[in-house]
């Protein structure tokens, strides 16, 4: 069996991977410093799994990390901790520096010194998979698709921290050897997602009967990607992924945000519709657009199909389907996110 140290294993993506790996059989180390986006309620089914170690802390903490590595006789490393919301990057971008570069660097040296020390046999298979985001790649215009050897542009504080941890990454491979593997993944929706993201933003204020803000003329395109098929690429490259590569990972889903916002309207309306009887779409309101808003980001994932035969499970509108549904199901979880009760559980009080 092997042990996997997930760092941000609380957060939206992290978590639904650890969910999987711990149902799958998986050892988890889940290493989480629990800022705002950290929420331990969605790993609540897990509190008795002797499967999954839950352990509060930073990843730029090296005598933390180094001694999880060791007590717990770590196989890989998956790194999703990250500050990952690209508006609070804009108010912000000190934390992005913190976690997302100065953090990476910590664990990369841990994990560097960790791998040296491992016996042979083990330190052929260990692996650091970094999950990062297309965003790196700056923005298309109306064609064209990302690919791994397109050259990084990040436009957005959050965007440019990320490529600055794709590039240790890369980095401490070149350099130093250490097995690295790198995603680079389109937008991701899905069960558990902090309600300040788009698609849960939406459902939860169309939900209300809310206004429903639209940045600038909502024509933004996003290649969309259900958190499942994000989970079971990142499980595939772990597992037969090339070291020192990088993959792309995508939905094949390119869809406009207002496009996106009009599937969740409909959906809502035919089951749960407003006792108004008001259409959702009527909400809609066009606000000031981002500032640095790119305008389209696409991703080729062929690469991943190539060479690791994966594609995504689900289309857009069976995912978003799902979605819609979960949020309707889970509103005691999204209130406690809404009324700040989640980050009193992690308190104790
Ligand atoms: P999220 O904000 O929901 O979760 C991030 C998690 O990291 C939280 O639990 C938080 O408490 C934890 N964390 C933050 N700083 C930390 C630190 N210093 N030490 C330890 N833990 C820390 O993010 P997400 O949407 O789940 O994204 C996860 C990863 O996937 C990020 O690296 C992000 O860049 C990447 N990604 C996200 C998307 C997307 O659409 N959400 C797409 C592609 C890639």
């Amino acid at each position: 069996m092997k042990t996997l140290l997930v760092t941000g294993g609380a957060g939206f993506i992290g978590a639904n991977f650890v969910l999987k790996a711990v149902a799958d059989g998986l050892r988890i180390v889940n290493l989480d410093k629990l800022t705002y986006a950290g929420n331990p309620d969605t790993l609540s089914s897990l509190s008795r799994d002797e499967g999954h170690t839950f352990v509060q802390g930073d990843i730029g903490d090296r005598e933390l990390v180094a001694a999880l590595l060791k007590q717990h006789s770590v196989d890989a490393i998956v790194n999703f901790a990250a500050e990952s919301h690209v508006d609070r990057s804009i108010d912000g971008p000190a934390a992005f520096v913190e976690t997302n570069v100065v953090g990476t660097l910590g664990l990369l040296e841990c994990a560097r010194d960790y791998w040296r020390e491992l016996p042979q046999g083990r330190r052929e298979t260990f692996r650091f998979l970094h999950v990062s985001t297309d965003e790196v790649y700056g923005s298309l215009g109306a064609t064209g698709l990302f690919t791994e050897s397109t050259p990084y542009a990040p436009n957005s504080p959050y965007s440019a921290s990320k490529a600055a941890s794709d590039h240790l990454v890369r980095a401490f491979h070149h350099t130093y050897g250490l097995p690295t593997v790198t995603t680079n993944c389109s937008n991701n929706y899905g069960p558990f997602q902090f309600p300040e993201k788009l698609i849960p933003l939406v459902i939860q204020k169309a939900l209300a009967g809310e206004s429903l803000p639209v940045y600038g003329d909502g024509k933004n395109v996003r290649d969309w990607l259900f958190v499942g098929d994000h989970c079971s690429a990142i499980r595939r490259v772990l597992e037969a992924g090339q070291i020192g590569e990088t993959y792309n990972v995508g939905g094949n889903a390119e869809r406009e945000n207002i496009v996106v916002i009009k599937t969740i309207c409909a959906l809502l309306d035919q089951r749960a519709p407003l006792a108004s009887g008001q259409p959702r779409e009527s909400l809609i309101t066009y606000v000031r657009d981002r500032p640095g808003h790119d305008r389209r980001y696409a991703i080729d994932a062929g690469k991943l199909k190539r060479e690791l035969q994966w594609s995504p499970s689900l289309t857009f509108e069976d995912g978003i389907a799902q979605t819609v549904d979960w949020y309707i199901n889970h509103q005691p979880w999204v209130q406690r996110v809404l009324d700040g009760s989640y980050r009193m559980e992690r308190l104790g009080s």
